[in-house]
């Protein structure tokens, strides 16, 4: 089912997880470990992470290096349709503009489809490691937006080659990122703003949002959006914070502000166990709050530390 249907379908806010594929070398029991604790509380749908390959050295016996592709992280769509076999649960596939030509897209949106997932979340992806600003592959989509419209497109029954007449119309439902506090290459969150305007009038059918910390930065992205005539469902994506470390990995990966109130208990902690302990609270308030105020889903990143998560929606459902 669709995420757009579930939000429909429910009277009350649901819940969903967002899980990355496990490193390579594992097996999908690494998946089911991680999920098996979250199923008592019946999330409506689980995406899966997209995480493009990266170019590494590799020294050789001579001490000279070789340049190769690795791909630490693959299994995206596999994960998917394991889920929906495994647990009779919808799955989101990320799909990514970065490394892929249209071509190659299409194919995996074909996949997809005959897997019977019919959501992907369409986001551009950062640039590769090698890269200082996002690079498409030739004939690849450079924009979330440019992905979107491959997916719509489909969803018409257009696809690559022109001479494929009355191809088959997928029903991909569209969800694409929304970040409060504006996406990092962004000049200012009201240009950021316009070019999401532009995917939702596109068919994006729901936006889901980078995590935050203050319910507020939410809030005002929600009225800036409504008041720009996104009218779309937007979904809050929550992370607990668990590690000291992550005061300061957060906001330089993500771009996101921890408030004073949150860091300030943090470093007054001695062990990482601790620090759990104050973003488990952290997190139980953030969530009573945006369900208090009609959120339709609470999507968490799980990154691996699915006991902390159960801790929390323990609390709130
Ligand atoms: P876009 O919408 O293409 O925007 C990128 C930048 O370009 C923005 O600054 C925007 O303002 C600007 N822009 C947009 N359209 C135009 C235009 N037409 N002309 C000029 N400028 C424009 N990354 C992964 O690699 N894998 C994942 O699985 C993944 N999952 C994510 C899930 C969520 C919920 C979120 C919020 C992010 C996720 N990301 C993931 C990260 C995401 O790929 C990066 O943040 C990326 O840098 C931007 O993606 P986007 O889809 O927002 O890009």
């Amino acid at each position: 089912m669709k995420v757009i249907e579930h939000i429909k379908q429910s009277k009350s806010t649901v819940i969903s997880f967002e899980i990355l594929p496990p490193l390579k070398g594992k097996t999908i029991n690494s998946i089911y470990d991680h999920l098996d604790p979250l199923m008592e509380f019946k999330p409506s749908f689980i995406n899966v992470t997209y995480h493009r390959s990266e170019q590494v050295f590799k020294k050789k016996a001579d001490g000279t290096f070789d340049k190769v592709e690795v791909r630490k992280r693959p299994g995206t769509v596999g994960i998917c349709a394991a889920i929906m076999n495994h647990y009779k649960i919808d799955a989101v596939p990320h799909l990514i503009c970065g490394g892929f030509s249209k071509q190659e897209t299409e194919s995996a949106l074909i996949d997809l489809a005959f897997l019977g997932i019919d959501n992907v979340l369409v986001l551009r992806g950062d640039a590769a490691k090698n890269e200082t600003l996002f690079e498409p592959e030739p004939n690849g989509n450079r924009y979330a937006l440019d992905l979107l419209k491959q997916v719509v497109d489909l969803n018409n029954g257009i696809y690559l080659e022109e001479d494929i007449r009355d191809g088959s119309k997928t029903q991909f439902c569209i969800g694409i990122a929304g970040y409060p506090e504006k996406h990092f290459e962004a000049p200012n969150l009201q240009t950021d703003l316009q070019f999401i305007k532009r995917k939702t009038d596109a068919g994006a059918d729901y936006i889901t949002t980078q995590m935050f910390f203050d319910n507020k930065k939410y809030f005002e992205f929600v009225k800036s959006c409504r008041d720009l005539g996104i009218d779309v469902p937007i979904i809050p994506g929550l992370k607990p914070i668990t590690s000291k470390k992550q005061l300061s990995v957060l906001p330089r990966t993500f771009h996101v502000d921890i408030p004073t109130a949150l860091s300030t208990e943090i470093l007054k902690c001695k062990t990482d166990a601790d620090v759990a302990l104050v973003g488990t609270e952290w997190l139980i308030d953030q969530s009573m709050e945006l369900k208090k105020a009609g959120v339709p889903v609470l999507h968490y990143y799980t990154l691996g530390k699915p006991e902390v998560i159960c801790n929390v929606v323990k609390k709130i459902i």
